[in-house]
């Protein structure tokens, strides 16, 4: 696998090519500008050297301006005299070398005790950097269940930072139990985001490249992995063009999204948003900074894509784009039986002209239903809308999105006329709505917006996402729907299919081994003091069900941004697919450093931890544990 090591990185300058690679003087040029090296050091030793080499430039010169041999060969005595002396004299009692140097060789062992370790955080030569009293804020995340401080964070300002972070923590090496975690926006529900006593990388800090655009046949935009997708949205519209593929809630980084699959209602037509990705910049686990895309180093390229983290930091990517709309048809229509709601759905994903978005909610119990679902919505006929009784009935809403420009809006009714015609919805629940694509797109920040000036953002989200196979989504949707929930009172239900064929094969992610499968999302918040359904251990033990009846039923059900607890889990989750999964793991972050909070690998350490050695003592002899089914629980909030 070709390494792409960047050549203007201040410690990789090639020496000038007068000096061959064997010569005393090339040592010269490894030494950093400035530098991790202390100023004792750099003084006592550095300078020498220089004037040595300083003198021995003149003697060149000189050497150059004779030709005689002997004069030649008492001058290399002379000089040779002269650097035992320089060296000898100038040696220091201790060098206190803590370089993040990406050619030397380390001089001494890595420090192993706390204080040191972070003494080395603090003597690595960034263009960003290290901060270590503000570690709260990266403790905890959207799921607002956990809080697990790392040591420190490091606010990066090329990916240069990222890559020294990384050969330093792989130089320390098992005697360090560092780990690190890539943060974006740290929107994970369970703890993904976090490195307990690690460093977190606030990838937002990582401002290199721009947001660049290439328009052409085939535009596409480079953006750093920390950036958000509302920024890329608002800057790729100045040019008239847009990503593909997106997620429902646009605040949500690239490297984060692209690290799990990125799904909403456009998957269906162009796959999730790691199918829409052209090229990525990656550091892996070793540090080093690799190029990759389907053709150049493909097997970095699908193992980043979907995979949780586990082999490398995005800091780049490259993204497709199309044309832009001005404005989207904004449509929802309700159904009370499933069977005909998500034959409408599949019905739709698989016609070649369809709707541009297609997704779906449940309603259950809900009798406040005409304020709320279809808000900002108009009705097809007000009369007819005005008479339609919910009876607390379990209702399935169809949302679908047809773009479109101004003049182009009487071929678009056209066409969504044509199209709504085939479909079996309640025909007195036909709403829809005009607005601009920046604006649909851009719809659950509105939401965020509403909840925050109530309190009620951050609070905890006992969020479950499931990826059904089309086969079990009627058994699915007649249990859980009428039988484990009884309302949705505390958040959405989203719920539509996708086709598996639009999407790409050798990515990480795990979906059901069927063409057409759903995605089922349970969004609760858990209000904080309550009791009864808003409560968290209601809604985490409602959850639990919905997962016990899906493995008693035998659904073939994956989890979408997995959560597991033990290595058992995770191994059947990716079924086949683990050993690929662990093999890649040992090629790019063979000291599982990497996405600790994903409790899928745990890091090789010489000593062994307190879990560890119960375990040791418990079956008589030392061993050293690799998996989530050792790692400790993280403390809940
Ligand atoms: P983080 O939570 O910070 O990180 C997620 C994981 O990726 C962590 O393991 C982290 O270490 C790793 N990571 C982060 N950055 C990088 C990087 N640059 N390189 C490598 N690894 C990295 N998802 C959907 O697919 N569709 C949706 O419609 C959708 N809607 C959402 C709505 C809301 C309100 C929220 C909170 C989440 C939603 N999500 C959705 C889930 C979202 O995709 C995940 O939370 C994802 O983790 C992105 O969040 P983030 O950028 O904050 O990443």
């Amino acid at each position: 696998m070709a390494i792409q090591l960047y050549s203007e990185h201040k410690y990789m300058t090639v020496p000038p090519k007068t000096f061959p690679l064997n010569s005393p003087f090339y040592l010269f040029f490894f030494f950093p500008q400035s530098s991790t090296l202390n100023l004792k050091f750099t003084s006592t030793f550095l300078i020498p050297f220089r004037l040595l080499f300083f003198a021995i430039s003149l003697n060149k010169v000189e050497m150059g301006l004779t030709s005689s041999l002997r004069f030649h060969r008492q001058n290399n005595k002379t000089f040779l005299g002269i650097f035992m002396i320089l060296v000898l004299s100038c040696i220091p009692g201790r060098t206190n070398l803590c370089s993040n140097h990406s050619v030397s060789t380390p001089k001494e062992l890595p420090p192993s005790n706390p204080s040191d370790i972070r003494s080395s955080l603090v003597s690595l030569d960034l263009e960003g950097y290290i901060s270590f009293d503000d570690v709260h804020n990266v403790a905890k995340d959207f799921g607002n269940r956990y809080q697990l401080p790392p040591l420190a964070i490091l606010h990066p300002r090329s990916v240069f930072d990222i890559s020294s972070m990384m050969k330093h923590i792989v130089h320390l090496g098992s005697t360090s139990n560092l780990t690190v975690a890539a943060r974006g926006h740290g929107h994970s529900l369970q703890g993904q985001a976090l490195a307990h006593q690690g460093v977190v990388i606030k990838m937002e800090s990582l401002r290199s490249p721009d947001i660049r655009i290439y328009k052409g046949k085939q535009p596409y935009v480079d953006v750093s992995g920390g950036e958000i997708w509302i920024n890329i949205l608002r800057e790729t519209l100045k040019y008239g063009l847009s990503p593909k593929s997106w997620t429902d809630y646009l605040h949500l980084t690239v490297g984060g999204t692209l690290s799990n699959a990125g799904i909403s209602g456009q998957a269906f037509k162009h796959g999730p948003q790691i199918n829409n990705v052209y090229q990525l910049e990656i550091v892996t686990g070793k540090g080093e900074v690799v190029t990759c895309s389907e053709k150049r180093n493909s097997e970095l390229f699908f193992s980043v894509l979907g995979g949780l983290g586990q082999f490398g930091i995005i800091t780049r990517a490259r993204i497709s784009l199309e044309p832009a709309p001005h404005m989207v048809k904004w449509i929802r229509v309700l159904y009370s039986d499933f069977s005909a709601f998500s034959r409408d759905q599949e019905y739709l994903i698989s016609k070649e002209k369809t709707f541009d978005y297609v997704e779906g909610f449940v309603i259950i119990n809900r009798t406040d239903l005409l304020n709320n679902w279809r808000s900002s919505f108009s009705p097809n006929d007000s009369t007819q809308a005005s008479r339609f009784k919910s009876d607390g009935k379990t209702l399935y809403c169809l949302e679908v999105v047809k773009y479109f420009n101004p003049e182009e809006a009487s071929s678009m009714d056209q066409e969504t006329g044509k199209l709504l015609s085939e479909l079996n919805y309640i025909p007195s629940t036909l709403f829809s709505s005009e607005v601009p694509y920046i604006e649909f797109l851009d719809r659950v920040h509105i939401a965020e917006r509403k909840l925050r000036a109530k309190g009620l953002w951050e609070v905890p989200h006992p969020w479950l996402n499931l990826l059904i196979p089309k086969s079990s989504i009627y058994q699915f949707a007649t249990e859980v729907f009428n039988n484990i929930l009884t309302s949705n009172n505390n958040g959405p239900i989203l719920i539509y299919p996708v086709n598996q064929s639009k999407w790409k094969k050798h990515t990480s992610l795990i979906t059901p081994n069927e063409d057409i499968f759903y995605l089922v999302a349970f969004l609760p918040s858990a209000v904080p003091n309550s009791s009864g359904k808003n409560d968290l251990e209601y809604l985490l033990k409602q959850n639990q069900r919905v997962m016990n009846f899906c493995a008693a039923a035998n659904l073939n059900v994956k989890q979408y941004l997995p959560h597991y607890e033990t290595q058992k889990e995770w191994k059947s989750h990716f079924g086949k697919r683990w050993e690929t999964f662990a093999q890649r793991k040992q090629a790019y972050d063979p000291l599982a450093i990497l996405a600790p909070g994903q409790r899928i690998f745990q890091k090789t350490t010489g000593k062994l931890s307190p879990i560890q050695l119960a375990k040791s003592k418990a079956t008589g002899s030392p061993q050293r544990y690799h998996y989530a089914s050792i790692l400790p629980k993280p403390r809940t909030v």
